[in-house]
This record gives C-alpha cells, sequence and structure tokens, in this order.
C-alpha cells in the first residue's frame, strides 16, 4: 500500500486538502473524494503527516476534491489556506524565521523540499514587494491545473504570515519553449507599520501558535512512544512517528540492544539493501553525506544508539530539523529507558520462575543424564547465552564428555556430543582441575583444540563452571555468548547466575547418583553384580510386552549341580568365588543385549528376547551347559561344576513373565531328574536333550565296555645292583567315546558325587585281579596288583563279597591283592571303617594307606590303623634329596614304619638322585614314571635307570 508507492508528496499536503473539503461538505464529502481518487488510501492514512504518497495520487484526489466541492477555485483555496492552518509544523516556522516576506519567498525552495520532491522551485526575481518564481517539474511528472492553483493559493498566502493581506499571483503556465517549467509572478502590499510593538506582538503570536503546533506533535508522538508494549514496538513507532515531527522523506534508527545480540536496525523510506548498507556505514562513523541529519538518541542513564534523517539530495538540513529531532530523540531516548526497564523487570520475574522451574525439574529428573539436560536447557533462558553443555569428568580417561547441550543446531549439537576434551590436549582442563573454579574462555585465546570448537559452534566466549560435589569433580557446566564477554553489569550478573545453577545443577546430579546407586543395589545382586529376581522379572515383563506376533521370548533357568558340596568341602569363599566365575561365564555366552540374572543361591537365569528361530534358545542352552562343564580354577585348585537347564519359550504378544519363568524352573527340574548336566524344554519330551549327560553315560561305562586299567609298576630297589618289578598299581581310565581316553581326574570327582565310585571300585578290583591271573609269575615270587578304593567303597557292603569272588574266580592269593585307601579325613570319620580293614585283613588282603602325609592323619594314627602297607604322597618325593624337611619327613615315616613292622612305598620317583637318596636312607619299595609309566600292559622287564646307583 504506502509503503510500496513512491514517496513523492508529503501527506501533509493530502491532509490540508480533505480538511478543507470536510469543511465544505463534511465526512461525506471527504469519502466521496477519496471515493472518486481511487487511490486506496484510508482517510487515516491521507491525514497522516508522517506519511508520503506519490505524485499521482496526489494529483487524483485533487481533480476529485475540485469535482466534489464542485467550484474552480478550490485548489486556489486549498493552497491559500496552508499557511493559516499551520501547513507543517516546520515550514511555517522555517518561513516565519525568515523576518520579512521578501526572505521567506527567496527560501521557499528549501522549505518547499520538505513538502514535495517532484517539483523544484526558483527564485527569479525579487524585491521588497514582489518575486518571479518558476516551478520546475522533474522529469516524467505531467503538468497538471490543480498543481499549478495550488501553488498559485500557496504563494499567496505567504504575507500572512506578517499579517498583510495575500499576495497577488499570475501564473504564466508552461510555454512551448519551457514545456516543463510554469512562471508565478507575486505582488504583496508593504507592510502596514502601526507601531514598532503591535507589529513585533502579532509576529511573536504567529511564532507562539507555529511552536504550540510543534510542541503538540512531538507531544503526541512522545506519549505515542512511552505507550508502547515492548522494545521492539518502541522501535517502529520511533521512526514511524520521526516523519509527523521533523519531515524528511525517509529515517534510519540504529540502537544497542541491551541483550547483547548486535544493533537493532529500523527505518523508513529506506529499502533494506540501503537500509543495510547506511547502517554498516554508520556502524563505522563513515558519512551518510550531506543530506543526512544524525543526532543521538541519549538520554541522561545511557547512550541507546542514533537516529538518521535523510532528506532528498540538495534539500540539505535546517537547524530548526536539528533541534526537532534532537528534542525528539530525547522522548525516543526516554521511551527506551522506561521500556528497557520494564523488559528488565519481566525479564526478572521470568527468571525467578525460570529458577524455580529449574529446581522442580532437577529434583524430578531420573538420573544424570536427564540432570545434566534439565540444567542445559535452563541456562539459556536463566543465564541469557545463546548455548550450553553439560560436561561429565571421567577421572579414569582425563577427559571430560558432554552429556547434554541445549542452543545449538543439530550439526553443532552432535559435534559437541561426540567430541571428547581430554586434559593433555587441553591445557585450560589442567587449570580446571587444580582451581576447582570458574573459567572464561575467549575465542582469540584459547588453546587451539577449543579455538576450533568454539569456531564451530558460534560462541566467541565460553562461561565453564565446575560442577563440584565437595571437593569432588562430576563435571562443568559451560555458557557460550556469541560476543566477548566485557564485565559489564549485564554479564556479571550472568556469571553470577550460572554459578548459582551449576551448585544447584551439582547437588541434583550428586542426588541422582546416589538414587542410581541405591536403584541399582536394589536390582543387583552384590555378589555377582547380575540382576537380581527383581529386575529379571521387570526385564522378562518388560520383553513380553515389546514382543512382536511372530517374534519369542526364552528364559532359560539354570541351576548349578550339587553346589552345596561345593561349599560345604571348600568354603563358603570358595563357593562364592565359584558363583562369581560361573556368572562370567554365562554372560560371555549371550550377546550383550540379553539379560543373565542371578535368582538366588545357586539359581541363575538368561533371558532371550526377539528370537526367530525357534532352535535358538536349545542352542544357548547347550552352549552354556557346555561351558560350565569345563574346570574352574579356585584357590589354586581345580573345581568343577555342571549345571542343569530349563528352557521355556513363549511366541507372539501376551505373555506372562511369572508364568514363563515358572515353566523354565519345571524344565530346569526335568533336567536334574534325567541325570544333570543337560538341557531340557518345558512340554517337550525328554527326546529332544541334546546334550547327554556326562553323569549318564559314566554309569553305563562299565557295561558299554568303555573302562581300562592301566597298570604302574612297583619295583624293589633293596637289590645292590638289580632292580625288580614286584608287582603292580592298577589305574583307571575311560576311554570316553567323544573325550578319548580320560584319566580319573576328569570324572572320578563325577562319579564320587553322583553315588557311581563303588561301581567303578569294583569293576577295577575285577579286571585288575583278572589280569594279574594271567601274568606270568617271575621267579622271585608271585606279583601283587594294588586297587584303589574310594571311602566310601571300602564301607559298601558289596565290597566283601567282591574281592571274595574276585580271590576265588581267578586263584588268587589273598596277600597277592592290595588294597589302597587315601588318607583323609573322610575315611577317618566314616563308621565303620576300622572294622572293615579288619575283615580285609583276615581276609589275608593287605591294606594301604595311600598319599601318605597329605591326609589328616599324623604318625600316631598309624598305630591306630590296621595297615599294611604306607604309600609315601609324591609331594615329599620330588623335593629330594636337597629340601631338608621333607628327607626328615620320609626318614621319620621309615624309621616308624619299620619299628611298626609297615611295608613303606616311595611315590612318584621321577629323577635318579630322588631314587639315589631313597636307597641311601634304606626304602626298598617304589613307584614312579623314572621306573616305568601307567601303561595297559606291565613290563616286567628289569627297570634301567639313567645315572645313580
Ligand atoms: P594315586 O593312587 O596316587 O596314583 C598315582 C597317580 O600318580 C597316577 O595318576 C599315576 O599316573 C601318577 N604317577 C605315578 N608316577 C608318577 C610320577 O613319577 N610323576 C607323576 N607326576 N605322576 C606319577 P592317575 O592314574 O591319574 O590317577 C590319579 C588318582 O586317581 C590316583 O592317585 C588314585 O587316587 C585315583 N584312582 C586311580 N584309579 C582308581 C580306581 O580304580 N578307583 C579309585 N577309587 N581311585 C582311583
Ligand atoms: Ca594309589
Ligand atoms: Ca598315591
Amino acid at each position: 500500500m504506502v509503503t510500496n508507492e513512491p514517496r513523492e508528496t508529503s501527506c501533509a499536503t493530502t491532509k490540508l486538502l480533505l480538511t478543507y473539503v470536510r469543511a465544505r461538505g463534511g465526512d461525506a464529502a471527504v469519502a466521496d473524494v477519496i471515493e472518486r481518487s481511487g487511490v486506496e488510501h484510508t482517510v487515516a492514512e491521507l491525514e497522516d503527516t508522517s506519511r508520503w504518497v506519490s505524485h499521482a495520487s496526489r494529483l487524483r484526489l485533487f481533480e476529485a476534491a475540485t469535482a466534489v466541492v464542485g467550484h474552480d477555485r478550490v485548489m486556489v483555496e486549498v493552497g491559500a489556506a496552508a499557511l493559516r492552518n499551520g501547513l507543517r509544523s516546520v515550514v511555517v516556522p522555517m518561513l516565519r524565521a525568515a523576518g520579512s516576506p521578501r526572505e521567506a519567498y527567496r527560501r521557499l525552495p528549501t522549505t518547499m523540499q520538505h513538502l514535495t520532491t517532484t517539483s523544484t522551485l526558483r527564485v527569479l526575481v525579487s524585491s521588497d514587494n514582489d518575486a518571479s518564481i518558476a516551478v520546475l517539474r522533474a522529469e516524467g511528472f505531467e503538468h497538471s491545473r490543480h498543481d499549478c492553483e495550488y501553488a498559485q493559493g500557496l504563494l499567496s498566502a505567504v504575507p500572512a504570515l506578517w499579517g498583510l493581506p495575500p499576495a497577488v499571483v499570475t501564473h504564466s503556465p508552461s510555454s512551448v519553449e519551457d514545456p516543463e517549467e510554469c512562471r508565478f509572478d507575486v505582488r504583496w502590499g508593504s507592510p502596514a507599520r502601526p507601531s514598532g510593538v503591535r507589529r513585533r506582538r502579532r509576529e511573536l503570536e504567529a511564532d507562539l501558535a507555529a511552536l504550540r503546533v510543534q510542541m503538540h506533535e512531538l507531544q503526541v508522538a512522545a506519549s505515542d512512544l512511552v505507550a508502547s508494549q515492548d522494545v521492539r514496538t518502541v522501535l517502529d513507532r520511533i521512526v514511524d512517528h520521526a516523519a509527523t515531527v521533523t519531515d524528511a522523506p525517509a529515517y534510519l534508527l540504529v540502537v544497542d540492544d541491551a541483550a547483547g545480540i548486535g544493533p537493532l536496525v529500523r527505518s523508513s523510506g529506506l529499502t533494506s539493501e540501503r537500509e543495510a548498507l547506511l547502517a554498516r556505514r554508520l556502524a563505522v562513523d563513515e558519512s551518510l553525506g550531506a543530506d543526512a541529519l544524525i543526532v543521538d538518541v541519549a538520554s541522561s542513564r545511557r547512550v541507546h544508539g542514533r537516529l538518521v534523517a535523510l532528506y532528498a539530495p540538495g534539500a540539505g538540513e535546517n537547524s530548526q530539523s536539528r533541534e526537532l529531532l534532537e528534542a525528539y530523540a530525547h522522548h525516543a531516548a526516554a521511551a527506551l529507558d522506561l521500556l528497557t526497564a520494564l523488559e528488565d523487570s519481566r525479564r526478572e520475574e521470568r527468571r525467578a520462575a525460570d529458577l524455580l522451574t529449574l529446581a522442580h525439574d532437577l529434583a524430578t529428573a531420573r538420573d544424570d543424564v536427564a540432570v545434566a539436560q534439565v540444567l542445559a536447557d535452563a541456562l539459556p533462558q536463566i543465564v541469557g547465552c545463546r548455548a550450553s553443555t553439560v560436561m561429565q569428568w571421567d577421572a579414569a580417561l582425563g577427559s571430560f564428555r558432554v552429556i547434554a547441550a541445549a542452543g545449538l543446531g543439530p550439526v553443532e549439537s552432535d559435534l559437541v556430543l561426540s567430541t571428547v576434551f581430554r586434559a593433555d590436549q587441553i591445557p585450560e582442563i589442567v587449570g580446571m582441575l587444580t582451581h576447582h573454579g570458574p573459567m572464561l574462555v575467549d575465542v582469540r585465546t584459547a588453546s587451539p583444540v577449543l579455538q576450533q570448537v568454539l569456531r564451530t559452534t558460534g560462541s566467541q566466549s565460553v562461561v565453564v563452571v565446575p560442577l563440584l560435589a565437595g571437593d569432588e569433580l562430576m563435571g562443568v557446566a559451560t555458557a557460550g555468548f556469541s560476543g566477548l564477554i566485557d564485565g559489564t553489569v549485564e554479564h556479571r550478573e550472568a556469571l553470577a547466575r550460572i554459578a548459582g545453577m551449576s551448585d544447584q545443577g551439582a547437588t541434583a546430579l550428586q542426588n541422582a547418583r546416589l538414587l542410581a546407586t541405591v536403584r541399582h543395589q536394589s536390582q543387583h545382586d552384590a555378589l555377582t553384580g547380575l540382576p537380581n529376581r527383581l529386575l529379571f522379572v521387570r526385564l522378562l515383563d518388560e520383553a513380553l510386552r515389546a514382543a512382536g506376533t511372530g517374534s519369542g521370548t526364552a528364559v532359560l533357568f539354570c541351576d548349578l549341580d550339587r553346589f552345596k558340596h561345593i561349599n560345604d568341602g571348600l568354603g563358603h569363599a570358595a563357593g562364592d568365588e565359584l558363583l562369581r566365575q560361573v556368572s562370567a561365564r554365562l554372560r560371555g555366552e549371550v550377546r550383550p543385549g540379553d539379560a543373565v540374572g542371578r535368582l538366588g543361591g545357586d539359581e541363575f537365569a538368561v533371558l532371550l528376547a526377539e528370537i526367530d528361530d525357534e532352535r535358538q534358545p536349545f542352542a544357548v542352552a547347550t552352549r552354556l551347559v557346555d561351558a560350565l562343564d569345563e574346570p574352574f580354577r579356585i584357590e589354586g585348585r581345580e573345581v568343577r561344576i555342571t549345571a542343569s537347564v530349563g528352557v521355556a519359550i513363549h511366541t507372539g504378544t501376551n505373555g506372562r513373565g511369572d508364568k514363563l519363568l515358572a515353566a523354565s524352573d519345571s524344565a530346569m527340574y526335568i533336567a536334574k531328574q534325567s541325570g544333570r548336566n543337560q538341557v531340557a524344554i518345558a512340554g517337550e519330551s525328554l527326546a529332544r536333550r541334546i546334550v547327554p549327560s556326562l553323569e549318564a553315560e559314566l554309569s553305563k561305562a562299565a557295561g558299554a565296555g568303555e573302562l581300562r586299567l592301566h597298570f604302574q609298576p612297583v619295583v624293589d630297589v633293596s637289590g645292590t645292583d638289580e632292580l625288580t618289578v614286584v608287582g603292580a598299581e592298577a589305574l583307571l581310565r575311560w576311554h570316553h567315546p567323544r573325550l578319548g581316553l580320560l584319566a580319573p581326574g576328569a570324572f572320578l570327582p563325577l562319579a564320587e558325587e553322583a553315588g557311581l565310585v563303588t561301581d567303578l571300585d569294583l569293576w577295577a578290583l575285577d579286571a585288575a585281579c583278572k589280569q594279574l591271573a594271567v601274568w606270568p609269575p617271575p621267579s622271585a615270587g608271585p606279583l601283587h596288583v594294588a586297587v584303589n578304593l574310594a571311602s566310601a567303597s571300602l564301607v559298601d557292603a558289596r565290597l566283601v563279597p567282591a574281592v571274595r569272588t574276585a580271590l576265588t574266580t581267578y586263584g588268587l592269593q589273598p596277600s597277592q591283592l592290595h588294597l589302597e585307601l587315601v588318607e583323609s579325613r573322610s575315611l577317618i570319620d566314616l563308621p565303620g571303617v576300622i572294622d572293615r580293614m579288619d575283615e580285609l585283613r583276615q581276609l589275608g588282603v593287605r591294606i594301604s594307606l595311600d598319599d601318605f602325609g597329605t591326609g589328616y592323619s599324623t604318625l600316631a594314627w598309624l598305630q591306630a590303623l590296621p595297615v599294611d602297607q604306607i604309600k609315601i604322597d609324591r609331594s615329599f618325593i620330588m623335593q629330594l634329596p636337597k629340601h631338608g624337611a621333607s628327607l626328615a619327613v620320609v626318614r621319620g615315616v621309615l624309621a616308624l614304619a619299620r619299628e611298626l613292622g609297615i611295608e613303606v612305598i616311595a611315590e612318584g620317583v621321577e629323577e635318579p638322585d630322588q631314587l639315589a637318596m631313597l636307597r641311601e636312607i634304606g626304602c626298598e619299595l617304589v613307584q614312579g614314571f623314572l621306573l616305568g609309566r601307567p601303561a595297559p600292559e606291565l613290563d616286567q622287564s628289569q627297570p634301567v635307570v639313567g645315572g645313580g646307583s
């Protein structure tokens, strides 16, 4: 509308026109004029003297007014009324200041610049009573009769300013020679000079009237400025109203922003390019040209900025305009003072509310990341910075990591969130770590890494404040500003606020951490760190809720077999350690997303979610069983444990966690009942078992012909030269179909637990006797065979009959059979042991105390136990000959045994000097790799011993 139109004619002229029309025909006539003219302006716009319209609009209005009022001299009368009605608060004082009509006509060309840009005046001749004035239209503007009439009227009115009758104006319209120029000859009468006093008085009255109009317009403008709602509106109004007070076609206003965002620029009558250009020039104090009038917008409180009135070229400024613009700018500054103060207090109010919200949000944030985000989000609002982050300090890595950011674009945000701020790369961090105080990072002085970050995030300076819990540094909060921090009041306030918020944030972070620890403790098992039953069930419920129609959820219920034995046998510390190792193995067998929980005691459970293959849970369960089947090392010992696993699967939605868990539990019981160390699937027949239990296989080993005996020779070394094989120890082997040849260490503990050991011992007893019967007897006398017995076998009712049967079946002398018992607590504690030993000895069978020196009994026990032989454990023999204590033990045992009439065998002889020492101290019977390894067949040939004697 108005703004798109060329600014060629001041609306002071149109206002004048409409005032005239209204006086003749009322508002209806005014509306009629606008209607007829076809201009697209409202009455209010056309009477707003700060606006400008096009030359074309002006002429259309002139024509319409002439037609509506209905006589020929309309425009002459409008022009004549102009100065009487005080055309412009500016124009009248300007002309009055000239002092006389002659002088006023001479100044008219300058004055007219304030009203129109399409024509210029030139004074051709002037004297005390007449003047010739040429009106030159700018190129491209039509000559108009109405325009000339208006000018005629206007020119006639000038003498009235001095109380004279109107001048007589003759108009010579433009001619062919001068198509763009009209000429006006003006004649006026000499001022009647009644008296100096009366003249002076009339002049003063006219001045006063003009001043009143000025004051009024200034007041209206000022009160309108002050009535603005906010700073932005007041800025718009300052440029708009500037034109009502003075009379330039364009204005520019540049004001410093209190928030430090940069200068605020407003203009009227300028294209945006020109506005930007002029604002830039103004900022660096470059000249804006002779036609620019620049005044400060300043109050006693502060300098807000500058206001520029831009006149048409050549119009120049006059002192009157400057004074008015300055007065106006002063009002504008006062209005800005008021509104900035108002906005400050509003902002304070908002901040107080924001601080309350912050306190609340911090208190309700669930974890440290949420706390950090609340803090980061609040910083820009409360502090007035443009961006913020919260970083966490990782003392172990020596670095800060951003865990929350606000006020940044997605790209910048990603950048800071992925940057690790390392103390060894950023010297500022070292300062922060030592001082634990706030720090200012400035793009000009920052270390290279930080400089880079500041540049990419668009901050010129960043305030960094530590988040401290007591003395411990938890992290930092940062507030980034687009400008440089310069120590102004605003900035100092901002710093104080950041510090205050950081204190709150630090406390909230600390609370969140405490809460996280407590939450973790209440949901995790202290021993293994795994989720406890509570959390596991919750995770299971969540997984079932999230499951889609086609996907499956499985629980693998995993119970250790005979864990109680480990706890009782090795102690609780070892039991705990085993549970820890078991949990680590289970964790190691599943994907990171799968949950492993400890439900209690030796019960574990694994949750598999989003399963698309029904076979997968079973495969995982099998893996778990296999993984636990490998031996563990606890307190330097090898410990074995197996597990029984029950699998339950739910496919699709609406699964129930408690039911699924119960189903897997029942399946686990089925696995136990089927012989342990295996997997069972809920709701499936046992045929689906895939891992055959080692225990089950062992029970069938004898029947399947998988058991073997290896024989190790027992050698008499008492002869001076020759070594004689006098017997053999039978050592059990299991030829497992998948695992190959197994030594007793691999299956005996399991056999003992499963109560299978006596079956094995009885098998060994029979097989050993059978073998002895077929060996050709050496010349030195009959060979013996030694069979190892577990304590359980000794007290088993089947033992004595089996011994009798073997002796008779294979035709052996009872003394050819040695039964080896490991001296141990369990042997001594078993009721009926001594009786059983006596019973066997009465049969003529010889009893041997195995692994002597390692177990419970002291030498004194030798007297109590009915034994024929002791076997000194390998652990003593291998220390010979250097280790004095071992030597003493071996010597002592030999001496005591000789006294009690007990035979002694030294076990585990591997080195010739061990053998030499044993012979030297009088040990006659020896066993060991040096003299013969266990083998399927006994080598009876004389052992060859390298070195020694
Ligand atoms: P043990 O009764 O002390 O048997 C001697 C073990 O020491 C055998 O291990 C043998 O191979 C090994 N050995 C012999 N000489 C040396 C040597 O010079 N150096 C070293 N380093 N080792 C040597 P194996 O065959 O693995 O048997 C281990 C244990 O299993 C036996 O210890 C015995 O307690 C038990 N055992 C073996 N067969 C049976 C059985 O049929 N029934 C029962 N209940 N236990 C058995
Ligand atoms: Ca033995
Ligand atoms: Ca032994």
